[in-house]
């Protein structure tokens, strides 16, 4: 590169020299000589300008003309970055090849939305799973391509965390599973997958446990009948009081275990339940629960309830009073006689309300604290069973809370107690006219 420059200057340098020399060989005014060695420099420049400029124009395709000094090292430069440019497009050409091949081939249905959300590119399952039209549809908005309000919701809410689940447009009794990736600057990967196959066998979980619930029933009240009047009956021998005793109550926690599949496989079939007409008097309820839980607690433990008397909720009752019983009777099976359960009704700062039950009980180890809610999850099983517990007092919990679109919080600690806090929304929230 110095050379060049070098060579650069040394050329109007000599060209001076040049005209200085022709002064001294044919005389005249010096300042003339000198003028033309400058304007024979600049001609270079002006003639190297060109060759430049329509070596560009002609697309750059030819060899770059050659030179030397600096335009030499200008054009050898800038022939190596464009062989260089050219070399990353058609590696970046390639890696899009491979991925349209690569999503084209996917039995999954993949859709790329630009930040409009319009359709930019789609693979050939998103035309069997939505019945996208070819070429048509490119630059069509999505929302007037999947036309199903639960779609439309999603896309309008924007809370992508979530997959949606739709009808299948093309397969009666067909579901499908769209998820949302946001990516780049402001598109989307839209994936839809198949998911009839899964919901069919999801459907039939729940009629499994439905129907065998329901069958159980009545052999058990006719089985806890018999035991019940036996164990009135005098002329049963001394010798089998107690495991008359041992088999009702295994009776009791059969019924109470089918009750509560029951209750948690309507929960999850139904549809929410509209909320009742007149908003749930909460506090109402919670007295209710207290009493039943006082009776069972045997006056062992105190139960102190700080209420908000004005505040309603809109929701079924029924379902609250099933929620908030499993709670309460939880708090008191998982505390020591002599224990403190307090129950809170209160509305919170920012709008929302919250139903907390706090015991001094033999809480929970963090670890178990992720899987609480599921069926049968119990930290401590012979506790529970000796206790009552089905194990699905906590997924009832979760299910009516998700039917009135709200949230349980746990803290625990083991050996320091638990809260076990429901959070509603405040458009679920009512004032109640009757103040006690
Ligand atoms: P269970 O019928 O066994 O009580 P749940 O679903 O209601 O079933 O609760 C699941 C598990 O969570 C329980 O077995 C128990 O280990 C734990 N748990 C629930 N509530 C409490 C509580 N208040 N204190 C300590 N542990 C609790």
């Amino acid at each position: 590169m110095r050379a060049a420059w070098l060579a650069e200057f040394l050329l109007p340098a000599f060209w001076v020299a040049l005209a200085v020399l022709l002064w001294l060989i044919f005389g005249g005014v010096l300042g003339w000589w000198i003028a033309l060695a400058l304007v024979a420099t600049g001609l270079r420049h002006i003639i190297q300008m060109h060759r430049l400029e329509s070596w560009l124009r002609n697309g750059r395709r030819s060899q770059p003309p050659q030179s030397w000094g600096v335009w030499g090292e200008v054009f050898e430069h800038y022939y190596r970055m464009q062989r260089r440019y050219a070399k990353r497009k058609k590696r970046l050409a390639r890696v899009i090849r491979e991925f349209r091949e690569s999503t084209g081939a996917m039995p999954d249905g993949t859709i790329v939305l630009d930040a409009d959300r319009r359709i930019s590119w789609f693979n050939s399952a998103a035309v069997r799973l939505l019945g996208l039209a070819g070429n048509r549809d490119i630059g069509q908005p999505v929302t007037s391509l999947v036309r199903t309000p639960a779609f439309e919701r999603f896309m309008r809410d924007g809370d992508f965390s979530r997959p949606v689940e739709i009808d299948s447009p093309m397969d009666l009794g067909g579901r499908l599973s769209i998820r949302v990736v946001p990516y780049g600057r402001g598109q989307y990967l839209m994936l839809i997958r198949d998911v009839t196959r899964l919901q069919r066998l999801e459907n039939m979980r729940r009629d499994f446990v439905a129907n065998a619930s329901h069958e159980l029933r009545s052999p058990l009240t006719v089985l806890g009948g018999y035991l019940e009047s036996m164990s009135e009956d005098e002329e049963i021998p001394e010798i089998w009081a107690s495991p008359m005793d041992e088999m009702q109550s295994q009776c009791r926690r059969m019924t109470t275990l089918v009750n509560d599949l029951l209750e948690l496989s309507r929960l999850e079939t139904d549809a929410p339940g509209e909320p009742d007409e007149q908003p749930v008097e909460v506090a109402e309820v919670v007295r209710r629960v207290r009493n039943e839980a006082l009776a069972q607690s045997g006056g062992e433990r105190t139960i102190e309830a700080d209420l908000d008397e004005s505040l309603g909720l809109a929701g079924v009752e029924n379902e609250l009073y099933s929620a908030f019983s499993n709670l309460v009777f939880n708090a008191v099976r998982y505390t020591e006689p002599g224990g403190r359960i307090r129950i809170r009704w209160r509305r919170e700062p920012d709008g929302s309300a919250r139903f907390c039950v706090a015991d001094d009980g033999i809480g929970i180890d963090a670890k178990h604290l992720p899987f609480i809610t599921q069926r049968f999850y119990r930290v401590d099983p012979s506790r529970s069973r000796s206790q009552g517990g089905t194990g699905l007092g906590l997924a009832i919990v979760k299910h009516v809370l998700q039917r009135h679109d709200s949230r349980l919080r746990i803290h625990s600690e083991a050996g320091e107690g638990s809260e076990f806090c429901c959070v509603f929304p405040a458009s679920r929230l009512r004032s109640l006219k009757t103040v006690a």
